[in-house]
């Protein structure tokens, strides 16, 4: 209630600051692109300060779009209504979806106007993180040679996100292997349900494992892992299906700032990374095949060569990604025609829902168990783009109805059925922008 007060409204648009906060812009270094930029820091984000939520979980509460700050360097520090308004429908999607990510609070607008390629709407996001440490915050210590700062994070880190490693006889190592389980894990949920970050530079990776910093993001309709959508993505470095190898290359930026904090002998720290680095794979495989056997009810390992046959026929035809599963979901209860119309020849799609009835067995899912897997609604990208349409015309409602679809993904809202369907042809996004 306080929030949607005009004390409230001024606070959420960076207007005046909360009694006992003491705001910072956060600095930090990165790759990006494969580029490393010694310094970034929040050229467009405040962070006003951490909360204690009602589970005890301590978070951090960020406005993103405020004003210039020291890091702006030539940027505005502002954000226009159409990135906010994105940011805010993806994480808020992502989070019912089950998948770790930041929160958006609220988003409200500046009453200013920004310039970009024309100028837009001003607006602030509230973002509400577990934390805003990122990869690159050290990389920005260790590319200063400056260990002690390293050390002081790592210890930070370990207290906020990992305090369970507290204790073991060698905390940083272990840090770094937390860091890789849950990275290796979110990954393999971005990939379960066709999610491309789009900018998985090495200082829009969070430290927590939350998924951060959404720009030019977007979700596959047709399967094809070769899908990029981000404009400034030239060469596909970031597409669908190199995210779980750039998040290891990530990670492995990671490893070499903590080199210092492993052993005081070079060798030796590396020989202690690599043996850390080694366990991405692995824990992505197993992640990412268990959540795809569970996508066609299959346990075990005799599902697997049907995950994948599934996979070829939709590249093949070019088959929605998360609509197919969705169907597959009636198939188990016997009714395959929704699926089979998806595809130009059924022949080939007969023949795996053959090989699949014959895997199934009466311990497998029902349609029903299914369905809690395989969601219905996602933010697809062309509903996202006349949602803002809309509001930069000073429409909200598509932008409130299209966030109350998303909340419930796995349900089906047969008024709302329309927001399942992949786009039409000329309806499709092709790609997407930062908005910066
Ligand atoms: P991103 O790719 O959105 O994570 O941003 C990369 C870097 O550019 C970060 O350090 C941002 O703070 C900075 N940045 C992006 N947009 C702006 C802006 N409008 N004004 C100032 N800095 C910005
Ligand atoms: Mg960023």
């Amino acid at each position: 209630d306080w929030l949607a007060s005009p004390d409230g409204v001024g606070f959420l648009a960076g207007q005046a600051v909360p009694p006992g906060a003491d705001p910072i812009a956060t600095a930090y270094a990165g790759h990006q692109f494969g580029n490393f930029v010694p310094q970034l820091g929040d050229g467009r984000a405040i962070l006003l300060g951490e909360v204690v939520d009602r589970q005890g979980q301590r978070r951090d509460l960020q406005l993103k779009g405020a004003g210039p700050t020291p890091f702006s360097r030539r940027g505005d520090g502002r954000a226009a209504l159409g990135p906010v308004l994105r940011e805010y429908i993806v994480s808020e999607a992502m989070a019912a979806l089950d998948i770790p990510t930041t929160r958006a609070l609220a988003a409200v607008l500046s009453g200013d106007r920004v310039q970009r390629e024309t100028m837009l709407p001003g607006a602030v996001l509230t973002r509400v993180a577990s934390s805003h440490i990122r990869i690159g915050t050290f990389q920005f210590f260790a590319a200063r040679d400056d260990r002690d700062a390293v050390r002081a994070l790592a210890d930070h880190v370990i207290a906020r996100h990992y305090p369970q490693v507290a204790t073991d006889a060698y905390p940083y190592r272990a840090l770094l292997a937390q860091v890789i389980a849950r990275q290796a894990a979110l990954v393999a949920r971005w990939m379960h349900i066709g999610f491309i970050h789009g900018v998985m530079n090495t200082d829009n990776m969070s430290i927590a494992g939350e998924t951060i910093d959404y720009g030019p993001c977007a979700f596959m309709d047709a399967y094809d892992p070769a899908t990029v959508f981000s404009s400034i993505d030239q060469n596909g470095r970031y597409a669908y299906a190199n995210q779980p190898r750039i998040a290891l290359w990530n990670l492995t930026r990671l490893a070499e700032c903590l080199l210092p904090l492993f052993d005081d002998d070079q060798t030796k720290a590396i020989e202690i990374a690599k043996e850390q680095l080694a366990t991405f794979s692995p824990a992505f495989d197993a992640a990412y095949t268990q959540g795809m056997r569970a996508k066609v009810g299959l346990s075990g390992a005799e599902g697997d060569d049907l995950v994948g046959g599934f996979l070829q026929l939709l590249g093949q035809d070019e088959v929605d990604f998360i609509l197919a599963f969705r169907r597959l979901c009636d198939a188990a209860d016997g009714d395959a025609s929704d699926l089979r119309t998806m595809f130009a020849e059924p022949a080939a799609i007969d023949a795996w829902l053959d090989a699949w009835r014959k895997r199934r067995n009466d311990g497998s899912p029902n349609g029903a168990a299914l369905r809690r897997i395989n969601p219905a609604f996602i933010p697809r990208n062309h509903r996202i783009e006349a949602v803002i349409t809309a509001a930069v015309r000073g429409d909200y409602a598509p932008f409130e109805e299209l966030n109350a679809v998303l909340a419930r993904p796995y349900e089906d809202q047969p008024q709302f059925a329309a927001y399942a369907e992949p786009p039409r042809p000329e309806q499709r996004v092709l790609q997407t922008f930062c908005g910066t």
